[in-house]
C-alpha cells in the first residue's frame, strides 16, 4: 500500500478540507474534522480493456418497480409505496430514539409477507435483539438473526443466503479488513457502505443501513453515506416525547419529503394514520399565543398547533427561542410585523414551538406563525374553530400556497368552520367553511387583532 498525504474529513457531513481546522465550513460543525485515509486512486492510466455498454433510447418503456408492502402502512407511505427490491435505504436518527425498534418491527412485518428477511446486529449480541422482539411480540416471526461486525463476513453469509431483505444495524459497527481505518471512522463508513449497496444491486437483495446521527467527534455521521444510497429516511422526535416521525428526504423511487408518524408505546411503536388528529389532540380551551396551521408533508395534509409566548424581557438582546421551526424564517416574520405592520417585539422574549415535536418546513406556515405571535402579545385567543396558512413576502403581501383545497379539506373533516388565508387562493370545493381572504398582513393584523 503506498503511503499517500493525509486529508481531513468532516465526520459529520462527508466535505473534504486541505488541512484540519477547528469548524466545519460545510455544516459549520464544531471539532468535526478528523485525518482520514484517502481512498487509492487506482492505476494511472485506463488500458483499452473496456467493453461497450448497452445504451437505450429515451422512449423506452419502463415498468415500475415491484414493491413488498410490509403492512406497516407508515411506513410503506415514507418508502414511496413499499420497499423495492434490490433498493439501499438509509435509516438515520439520533441513538436511542428507537431506530432499532422499528427496524426490527419492520423486519418482522416484512417476513410475515412471506419475504426472506435477516437482521445483523453490530451494536447488540443476538440473545439481545432476541428480548427485544419478545418483548415486542415478534418473537413468531420467520426472521433470521446476526450478530456480527466483519462485513467480509456479513457478506458472505449474504451470498450464500440471497435473502429478500438484509438490516445492517448500525453501519458505524461495520468494518472492512481491506480498510486501515477504525470502524466508525469516515473511510470505513464510506466503504462498508460502498461494499453493500454494490452488493445489493448485484445480488438483487434490499438493504437497510442504520446511522446514528453523531453530535461530533470520531465517529462519522450518516450523511457520509447519504448520496450512495437510494432512499435516505431520518428519524426524528425527543426522546421524552411519545411521538416519532420517520421522515423520507430523499427517495430515487417516490416522493422526498413524505413522512411517517409513530407513537412510542409500551409494546413498541405503533403508526398513527391519523396525525392531524394526534397533533391537535392536546389542545384544550382556546388559549392566546396558539394557532393552528392546515399544513402539508409529503402528499398529504397535516394539521398542527403553532405555540407562542411572548413576555418582557430582561435581557439586552432579547430571547428568540425557535423549535420545530426555521428561526431564519421567524426573525424575517418579526421584522416584517415591526417595518410593514408597526408591531414591533423589542424588550420581548418571544418562544415559538410545533405542538407534538414535529417540523413544519413549509414557507406556508408564515401566516400561522405571525397568528401565534400576535395572538400571544396581544393577549387574544384565535378563535378554536379556524385554521391558517399563507406565505408572508418581505413587504408584507400574503402570497398564495399549493394544495389549498387539500389542507381546507383536512382542516373541514377534523370540524374546523373557518379559514384564514391568502386572497387569490384556489378554493373551489371548500363550501362548508367560513373563507377569511386577505390580501396583506396589514388586513390580518386589523381583522384578527383590532387596527392598534
Ligand atoms: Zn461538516
Amino acid at each position: 500500500m503506498s503511503k499517500s498525504s493525509p486529508i481531513f474529513t468532516c465526520s459529520t457531513c462527508g466535505t473534504v478540507h486541505k488541512k484540519w481546522q477547528g469548524r466545519c465550513d460545510g455544516c459549520g460543525g464544531w471539532n468535526t474534522i478528523v485525518e482520514d485515509t484517502p481512498l487509492s486512486s487506482g492505476p494511472k492510466s485506463l488500458g483499452a480493456k473496456g467493453r461497450s455498454i448497452p445504451l437505450t433510447d429515451l422512449a423506452t418503456e419502463e415498468a415500475p418497480p415491484p414493491r413488498a408492502g410490509s403492512g406497516i402502512d407508515e411506513l410503506d407511505r415514507v418508502l414511496g409505496g413499499g420497499l423495492v427490491p434490490a433498493s439501499a435505504i438509509l435509516v438515520g436518527g439520533d441513538p436511542g430514539i428507537g431506530k432499532s425498534t422499528l427496524l426490527l418491527q419492520a423486519t418482522a412485518s416484512f417476513a410475515r409477507k412471506g419475504l426472506k428477511c435477516l437482521y445483523i446486529s453490530g451494536e447488540e449480541a443476538s440473545a439481545q435483539v432476541r428480548m427485544r422482539a419478545q418483548r415486542l411480540g415478534l418473537a413468531q416471526a420467520p426472521v433470521s438473526l446476526g450478530a456480527e461486525t466483519n462485513l467480509r463476513d456479513i457478506l458472505t453469509t449474504l451470498d450464500a443466503e440471497r435473502p429478500d431483505l438484509a438490516v445492517i444495524d448500525s453501519i458505524q459497527t461495520m468494518w472492512l479488513d481491506t480498510v486501515e481505518a477504525a470502524p466508525g471512522s469516515v473511510s470505513q463508513v464510506r466503504a462498508a457502505a460502498h461494499e453493500l449497496v454494490t452488493f445489493a444491486k448485484k445480488r438483487g437483495v434490499a438493504v437497510i443501513l442504520v446511522g446514528h446521527v453523531t453530535k461530533e467527534g470520531q465517529i462519522a455521521g450518516p450523511r457520509v453515506v447519504e448520496h450512495m444510497v437510494d432512499t435516505v429516511l431520518y428519524f426524528e422526535g425527543e426522546r421524552g416525547h411519545q411521538f416519532r416521525i420517520l421522515r423520507a428526504v430523499k427517495n430515487r423511487f417516490g416522493p422526498a419529503d413524505e413522512i411517517g408518524v409513530f407513537e412510542m408505546t409500551g409494546g413498541g411503536l405503533s403508526q398513527v394514520t391519523n396525525p392531524s388528529a394526534l397533533f391537535l389532540s392536546s389542545r384544550d380551551t382556546p388559549a392566546p399565543g396558539s394557532a393552528v396551521f392546515a399544513g402539508i408533508e409529503g402528499t398529504r395534509p397535516v394539521l398542527t398547533e403553532i405555540q407562542a409566548l411572548v413576555a418582557p424581557s430582561t435581557l439586552a438582546s432579547p430571547r428568540r427561542t425557535v423549535v420545530g421551526l426555521d428561526s431564519g424564517r421567524v426573525s424575517t416574520i418579526l421584522a416584517v410585523l415591526e417595518a410593514r405592520c408597526g408591531i414591533p417585539f423589542t424588550g420581548l422574549d418571544v418562544f415559538l414551538n410545533v405542538a407534538g415535536g414535529l417540523r413544519v418546513n413549509e414557507p406556508a406556515a408564515d401566516l400561522a406563525v405571525a397568528g401565534a405571535l400576535l395572538s400571544a402579545r396581544e393577549d387574544v385567543a384565535i378563535p378554536p374553530d379556524m385554521v391558517l396558512f399563507g406565505e408572508i413576502s418581505l413587504s408584507g403581501a400574503l402570497r398564495p400556497v399549493g394544495q389549498t383545497e387539500n389542507r381546507l379539506k383536512e382542516a373541514s373533516k377534523l370540524g374546523f368552520q373557518q379559514a384564514t388565508l391568502p386572497s387569490r387562493s384556489k378554493t373551489s370545493g371548500a363550501e362548508d367553511m367560513k373563507l377569511r381572504e386577505m390580501a396583506d398582513l396589514t388586513a390580518f393584523v386589523g381583522e384578527m387583532f383590532g387596527a392598534g
